[in-house]
This record gives structure tokens, sequence and C-alpha cells, in this order.
């Protein structure tokens, strides 16, 4: 029976995958990289770097172009934001790179390393928006994006308000934008606009005037958007601080450790976070699994409070809770 000859051109294909082989086939590596091993031999799913899900219009089309040359015309829009390109073969990793290089853009990372950062809208132009979490998310991608942390991975998240889209209580780190209101009695007309927009009833009218009740409030700042005359005022702005969260096989909602914590603040309390993390858990231990061996309060005192940040210290509420829901009622506690 002949055999059938290969053609120069792929013949030449064929050399160019064994050098590249030899020259960037170290798994551990591509894995660090975002190169994830698909089930189906030499191919791999390309994760791309959106850190707040945010690419530009020019990079959508260098995925679409990447996906149609190298991979099988489809990208996949994962839950964490990233754009991911199926079926790609390791052979053509360098031009797959050259081509990211000329948008700006880069891969992503897997393993044991800190993610890229996800996050909402937030302030830029969500109505609900109580802070700045893309402008966060993306410093937070420049500083900590890739950094080794010696055990698992390393999730960070920021939600605009208190609606969470961006699932904060699930992360190792979670950021959610508050506002704390005040009232300004004298400017007040007692129009009770603002206890109605209350969802949470924190907000009561005693002697003609709005009172509000801390513990029931969730800093959504719904009130002060409502007040027509500007007497409800915002008295503190920042973020809510939550660690420990995970999702996956054993999932666990995170604790809430402090609150107004400003922007600087926020970086500070990463590399806290990260060095415990790193000093303290064992193996392949997330962060919320190290914190529930070794102690919530240990873990405050080492790596929280010594920021100079507002720790919550009232235990109940640092527990995870639904207001109103049936996973733990924080009214009820
Ligand atoms: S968390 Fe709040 S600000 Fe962010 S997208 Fe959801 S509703 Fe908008
Ligand atoms: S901030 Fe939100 S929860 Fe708190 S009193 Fe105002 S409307 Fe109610
Ligand atoms: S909406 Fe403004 S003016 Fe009306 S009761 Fe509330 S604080 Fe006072």
């Amino acid at each position: 029976m002949a055999v059938e000859e290969a053609t120069p051109l792929e013949g030449l294909k064929a050399e160019l995958r064994k050098e590249s082989r030899r020259a960037h086939l170290n798994f551990a590596d591509l894995k660090s990289g975002g190169y994830i091993k698909q089930t189906q031999k030499d191919l791999f799913t390309v994760r791309l770097r959106c850190p707040g899900g945010r690419v530009t219009t020019e990079q959508m089309r260098v995925a679409s172009e990447i996906a149609e040359r190298y991979g099988r015309g489809t990208v996949h829009l994962t839950v964490r934001q990233s754009i991911e390109v199926p079926y790609v073969h390791h052979a053509d990793f360098p031009a797959v790179q050259e081509m990211l290089k000329g948008v700006d853009w880069s891969i992503a990372t897997c393993g044991p390393r800190v993610r890229v950062p996800t996050a909402c809208a937030g302030c830029e132009y969500n109505p609900n928006g109580l802070g700045d979490t893309q402008g966060l998310c993306r410093e937070v991608d420049r500083r900590f994006f890739g950094t080794p942390t010696g055990h698992h991975k390393f999730k960070i998240s920021f939600s605009g308000c208190p609606i969470d889209c961006f699932r904060t209580r699930e992360m190792d780190l979670g950021f959610q934008a508050m506002v704390g209101p005040r009232l300004d009695e004298a400017a007040c007309n007692g129009c009770t606009l603002c206890v109605q927009a209350c969802e949470d009833k924190a907000l009561v009218m005693q002697a003609k005037l709005p009172v509000r009740d801390d513990s029931k409030c969730n800093n959504c700042g719904d009130c002060i958007k409502v007040c027509p005359i500007d007497a409800m005022l915002p008295r503190q702005r920042g973020w809510l601080v939550r660690v420990g969260g995970r999702h996956g096989k054993h999932p666990l909602f995170a604790y809430e450790v402090a609150r107004y914590v400003s922007d600087e603040q926020v970086f500070v309390l990463i590399e806290r976070a990260l060095a415990w993390y790193r000093e303290n858990a064992e193996g392949r231990e997330r962060l919320g699994a190290a914190i529930q061996r070794l102690g919530l309060n240990r873990f405050i005192d080492e790596a929280i409070r010594p920021t100079g940040v507002e720790v919550i210290d009232n235990e109940a509420d640092r527990r995870p809770y639904w207001t109103g829901g049936n996973f733990y009622d924080r009214a009820a506690a």
C-alpha cells in the first residue's frame, strides 16, 4: 500500500510543533500562565486576563481572531469575567501571545496564585454603585495579579453596593462599597420618603424625624438618594471587608471583619491577608479553612487590626448572614 507523503507545508508545521513542544511544554508553567489542559490531546483552553471583566473592543476583535485562527471559532465567557479561547494547540501559543501583545493584553493565571480580580461596574455608571469598583479592581490586578500564595488560589472581588452582584461573600477577600447616612435634623421636613425607601425597615419616624436603627441598616444609601432636599447625607463611605469565603465542593460564606475601609487601606489589607495566609495555611488549605482551624480572632488580630482599619468586633456582626433569609438571621441572634 502506498504511503502518502506529507506536503512541504505539513512537514514544516509538524517540525514547528515538535520544536514548540520541546521549547514550551512544561505543564506546570503552562498552568501558571493560564493555559488549561483539555480532555483532547495537545489542546488547551487559553484564559485571557480581564480584570473586572473590562476589555477594549480592539481586544474583543483579537480574541475573536485568535478563536478563528487557532481555536474552533468560539470563545467561552467564564463566571469570573474572563474570556477563554478553547481548542488551541500548544504549538500555537507563541503566535497567540504575539497577537495579545499587539493589543496590550495577556493571559490570566491558574494554580496557587492571586487570580484576576472581579468587579461590577460600581459607581462609574450604575445608579446603585457607591464605590469605584473598576478603578480599584484594575489597581489590585496591577499590584497583585499572579502573586504566589504557596497554598491555593486566592480570589478577590469588588461589589459596588449591598446587592453584591460580585459575590464578595464567596471570595477569599471581598470588598463591598458601603455608606453610612446621617440626618441633618434642621433641614429635614419630615416627608417620610426615606422611611418608605428603606427596604430593611431601618428607619422609623419619631417626633417627625427619621431615626435609624444601625443594627438593621445595610448601608445601601437609598435613603440618601431619595431625599429631595439633601437632609439625609453621607456620613462615612468606604468598603466592607469580607474574608475566607469560597464556592466549590465545600462552600463557605465569608466573615465580615472590617468596615469603612478606604481605597488605600484595601491594598494594605490584601498584603497583610496574603502574608498571613502564606505563613499560616497548611498544604492546599484555602484562607477560610485556615481561619476556621486557627480562629477568626487570631486572623483579625494578626492580619487586620494592625492596619488600623475599623474592625468589626461584635461577633454576631461578623458572621455570614442573609437579612430576612433562612441561612442565618442576624435579627434573631
Ligand atoms: S453590586 Fe450594586 S453597584 Fe454593583 S452591579 Fe450590582 S447593583 Fe450595581
Ligand atoms: S442606608 Fe439603606 S438600609 Fe440604611 S437606613 Fe438608609 S435606606 Fe435603610
Ligand atoms: S426624605 Fe429627607 S426630608 Fe424627607 S424625612 Fe427623610 S431626611 Fe427628612
